[in-house]
């Protein structure tokens, strides 16, 4: 009998006894995202752990989400053409007394900038493989966020019920890829045509697989491992495979260890169907019984104007969240947007007094919204860990800290370098000033890295991936009325800029002037026509800190 892998129901943690009552709000919060490469059954699996927590109530409902968000929103339209998902959204659901955060990623690649974003958001990812391919390139790029911020990943191998690679080989491979040890906490009876179910490490019985969307959970026949003779009779060789592949991946995995998990060096792995609802209730409650309630956060004091690093405990008292990601509302009439707040510590309570720490201004949201599966609701409290929208007008940008006062401003929300540039040209130049006020919106959304060049000339457009040109050229022409033509430029790169001095950073630019830019927030550009533009310039100024990465600051 393999030795048993799942030992640990931890969630929970021991609460302080002088600690606020936030404390034990703060503790049944899981927020996670979900990740994995186009086709794997991300839409799927997000759908079922909502059918199974009693979010919603009928299977399809989330496809409807998609469905009607095309309907209300024109440039979504770039998002069905492709079939991909633009827009990552948040969903909100209790289970077991549990409230978790769903946050949904963009699995296509050239929206990676805000996949990462969502991913400074969470405090756990659940991964989500096709048995038949393993871990894709996709799935790569978001491991290795994840593992740059040590994030917990849960593991769920889907597609069981289809010709598939023998799990053995899926585990190494995910081990290899995620450079974490693999512990299996369910373990498939055979595949495709002959797939029987999946053995429950922890409670060493056997769910029997039945294809179908109807049933629930509960519904699946379970026979203990213990009658042996009878699951033999039933599954066949498969059974046999099955216990002897199965003892083979638990030998060689080291024991299940939380605190590994919890320190981004196991994942437990889950094996299922999410289109058959088969093994997504085992999920779901990994999520509650394994994933971490949210942590501290660090974040800068401004004290004496010098940066100071500050830990934020979730149950501190002041409340305090991050933008980590801005919406244009779906109303193209009105041109309100979301600025989505991951909450760090603290209480929201509805007419609280709210100010914007970049600019000290006080926060007036025309509303504020939590998520829930296919509505927004006003938001009556939300704790650390919670996102909560707020419809605003203007005044947010990604990046920002919302506190009840305190002077705080989080790090760590990434912008990368833009790895391709295009010049805008509007078709009618009466329309610049629609130009302008759309490219700001669309900068501080982060569609679209907008560049101002400091010699004036065309605004430039920085991107990582291609498809972002397409969705600003679509929005700006039915959002803004502003036709342009986008066009090729010679720069490639770019690096933002600091100096320990102010002279040394006029000395640069005074040498460079055809070279510098400010982007969206202001922040100080130098623009590269080839990768040795870096390299000489730092010859040059060796003073000057080049930034391949800017955190909002
Ligand atoms: P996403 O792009 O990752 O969101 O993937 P979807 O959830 O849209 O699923 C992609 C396709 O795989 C759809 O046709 C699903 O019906 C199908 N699919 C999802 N889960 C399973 C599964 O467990 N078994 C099988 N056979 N197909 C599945």
């Amino acid at each position: 009998m393999p030795r048993l892998a799942y030992r640990c129901a931890a969630g929970a943690q021991p609460t302080p006894e002088n600690s606020v009552s936030y404390a034990s709000e703060t503790r049944r919060r899981r927020t996670f995202a979900i990740i994995s490469h186009p086709d794997a059954g991300k839409t799927t699996l997000t759908e079922k752990l909502l059918l199974f927590s009693g979010a919603i109530q009928i299977a399809g409902a989330v496809k409807g989400r998609k469905a009607s968000r095309h309907a209300t929103s024109d440039w979504m339209e770039i998002e069905k053409q492709r079939g991909i998902s633009v827009a990552s959204s948040v969903m909100q659901m209790s289970y077991r007394e549990h409230v978790i955060n769903l946050l949904d990623t963009p699995g296509h690649k050239d929206f990676s900038e805000d996949t990462y974003r969502v991913l400074t958001a969470v405090d756990s990812a659940l991964m989500v493989i096709d048995a038949a391919n393993g871990v894709e390139a996709q799935t790569r790029r978001l491991i290795e966020v994840c593992r740059q911020r040590d994030t917990p990943i849960i593991t769920f191998v889907n597609k069981m019920d289809r010709e598939v690679r023998a799990p053995l080989d899926i585990l190494d491979e995910v081990e290899r890829e995620l450079g974490m040890s693999c512990v299996p906490m369910t373990w498939p009876v055979g595949q495709g045509k002959r797939f029987g179910g999946i053995i429950n490490l922890r409670t060493q019985s056997m769910t029997v697989f039945e294809a179908g969307s109807e049933r629930r959970p509960q519904d699946f026949e379970t026979i203990p491992l213990s009658e042996t003779e009878r699951l033999r009779a039933r599954f066949g060789s498969e059974f046999d495979e099955a216990m002897e592949s199965m003892e083979l991946a638990v030998g060689a995995s080291p024991a299940w260890d939380h605190a590994a998990f919890l320190a981004g060096k196991q994942t437990p792995v889950f094996f299922g169907s999410g289109v058959n609802n088969f093994g997504v209730m085992e999920v779901l409650d990994a999520l509650v019984d394994l994933a971490p309630p949210p942590g501290p956060r660090l974040s800068s004091l401004l004290v004496n104007k010098q940066p100071v690093e500050k830990t934020v405990q979730p149950d501190d008292e002041g409340f305090s969240g991050v933008v980590f990601k801005v919406q244009a509302n779906m109303d193209a009439n009105h041109r309100d947007r979301i600025a989505f707040v991951r909450v760090a510590s603290g209480r929201y309570t509805p007419g609280m007094k709210l100010k914007v720490q970049r600019t000290g201004k006080e926060l007036r949201p025309t509303s504020v919204v939590t998520f829930m599966s296919q509505r927004r609701e006003a938001v009556e409290e939300a704790y650390a860990g919670d996102i909560i929208g707020f419809t605003t007008h203007g005044g947010v940008q990604l990046g920002d800290t919302i506190t009840d006062g305190a002077n705080l401003q989080f790090t760590g929300l990434p912008f990368f370098a833009p790895e391709m540039f295009m010049t805008v040209v509007l078709k009618n130049p009466l329309r610049t000033k629609q130009l302008q006020q759309g490219l700001l919106q669309l900068g501080e959304e982060g569609a679209i890295q907008v560049f101002k060049p400091d010699m004036g000339g065309n605004m430039l457009l920085g991107a990582v991936g291609q498809l972002q040109f397409e969705v600003v050229q679509h929005r700006l022409a039915t959002e803004y009325d502003c036709e342009v033509r986008l066009e090729g430029c010679p720069y490639t790169s770019a690096r933002w800029i600091s100096a320990d001095s102010p002279q040394e950073l006029r000395e640069f630019e005074a040498a460079y002037p055809t070279r510098m830019a400010h982007d969206a927030a202001g922040a100080l550009a130098y623009l590269c026509t080839s990768p040795y533009d870096v390299r000489l310039a730092q010859e040059r100024f060796p003073k000057i800190h080049f930034h391949p990465l800017r955190e909002h600051a």
